[in-house]
């Protein structure tokens, strides 16, 4: 493995959260290098069912290292309470460490991005409402607080009273309650004080992992489509879930990246806005959604179905340049006689294989070629070569379309359901 990157290559939600507690049993780091709670990463395994919003998939592995990197946006209290939540299913959270680089997430972050929302009416970007955004935003305009400023308490609390004389203001503008600042600042520093020494400078770490060999696993967020720069613009989330925002969110050099898995879905989801060209409204997608439970594992939000985009997950290869696909959810297709599978799109009368910007992509329509599909259930099949012919060739044109070898295919939720 030395260093994987584990990236989504469509819209989010493709099943990452698995293959990253899969590849965690053999690593020795686990870290996560972009974006905050707004993730939900579902893991399933002898454990229980487990949706990690901050903490990396790898925490299930009692010896590997797991790493909340400098590039995330931390709110502190959220990750006491799902290490609080782990703990309380047997599960060590010793060797967690955040990075004393990432950034705070803090109250007024939270508040400010549900207050946006509300004030971008029909044109919302459709984001969890946990902060996020207004958080990256602060790191961008320089009035980000990161979390190593906690450790000197008196500085702290004015770093909070100061950000807060400006927060508040646009805070009453929407009609909302001002924040307090020694109770936020209250709030932030028991959160804190419950981490201890688990907030750390990560580099020596990072840094004594890769020159050691160690294996090492960086775990992305959300998908291509929703990379800040390459994404649908600006329905897109605030960081670089590409393998590229890998290096610097961790803190690894780029080119000691060695692997880059692109996980996509068997067919498409996503939640929020945004142009998804291969969208199944209506009934067909309402049957779709319900039989392969597509709701937001942060939200419960309903997620938006569609059949699988080759021009989405080839656009997400071209910019990460996969070693290799994990596909998840093929057993859910084996309900279907026929699938259609979207290899191009029509624009303005002509057929093309790019990603157009979010304005254009709103007029493209897919181009479908139709696969046969093979109708039955796959939890029993052992072995890739024991796949239906017809569920072979649907992962050959996948291959083909997206231009990079399959190494793995989920057929069911749980850890082991996965052919190698
Ligand atoms: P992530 O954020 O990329 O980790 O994805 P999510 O956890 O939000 O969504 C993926 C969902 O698919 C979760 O409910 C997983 O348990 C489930 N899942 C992952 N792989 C498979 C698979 O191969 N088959 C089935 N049926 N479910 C899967």
């Amino acid at each position: 493995m030395p260093v994987t990157a584990v990236v989504g290559a469509q819209w989010g939600d493709e099943g990452k959260g698995k293959i990253t507690d899969l590849l965690a049993q053999e690593a020795d780091v686990v870290i996560r290098y972009q974006g905050g709670n707004n993730a939900g990463h579902t893991v399933v395994n002898q454990h229980g069912t487990f949706k990690l919003h901050l903490v990396p998939s790898g925490i299930f592995n009692p010896s590997a290292l797991c790493i909340v990197g400098p590039g995330m946006v931390v709110n502190l209290e959220v990750l006491c309470e799902e290490l609080a939540n782990l703990e309380a299913h047997g599960i060590s959270t010793a060797n967690l460490r955040v990075s004393d680089r990432a950034h705070l997430l803090m109250p007024w972050h939270t508040l400010l991005d549900r207050l946006d929302e509300r004030e971008r009416g029909r044109q919302k970007l459709g984001t969890t409402g946990q902060g996020v955004g207004p958080a990256y935003a602060d790191k961008v305009a320089r009035h980000g607080i990161q979390v190593y400023e906690v450790r000197d308490e008196r500085r702290f609390r004015a770093r909070v009273a100061h950000e807060l004389e400006t927060k508040n203001k646009v805070i009453e503008r929407f009609g909302d309650a001002p924040l307090d600042a020694i109770a936020v600042a209250d709030r932030v520093l028991r959160a804190a004080a419950t981490l201890g020494d688990r907030i750390a400078d990560t580099l020596p770490l990072v840094e004594h992992a890769v020159r050691t060999d160690a294996r090492v696993l960086l775990e992305g967020q959300l998908g291509a489509m929703r990379d800040l720069d390459w994404g649908i613009y600006p329905y897109v989330t605030s960081s670089n879930p590409l393998a590229g925002g890998a290096s610097i969110g961790a803190g690894i050099p780029a080119r000691c990246i060695t692997k880059v898995i692109g996980v996509v879905k068997a067919y498409s989801t996503a939640v929020g806005e945004g142009p998804f060209p291969t969208e199944m409204k209506g009934r067909d997608g309402d049957a779709l959604r319900e039989m392969a439970n597509e709701y937001g594992a942060t939200t419960g939000r309903p997620r938006r179905v569609g059949w699988f985009d080759a021009v989405a997950a080839r656009h997400a290869h071209r910019l990460n340049a996969f070693t290799e696909i994990a596909v998840t959810k093929l057993d859910v297709l084996g309900a279907y006689e026929t699938i259609p599978f979207c290899v191009a799109y029509e624009l303005d009368g002509r057929r093309t294989t790019d990603m157009p910007p979010t304005q254009v992509l709103e007029r493209a329509t897919p181009i479908y070629e139709t696969c046969t599909g093979w109708r039955t259930a796959l939890d029993s099949v052992g072995d890739r070569a024991h796949l239906p012919a017809e569920a072979r060739q649907y992962l050959a044109k996948i291959e083909q379309t997206v231009g990079a070898p399959i190494g793995m295919v989920g057929i069911g939720p749980e850890r082991a359901a996965i052919l190698l």
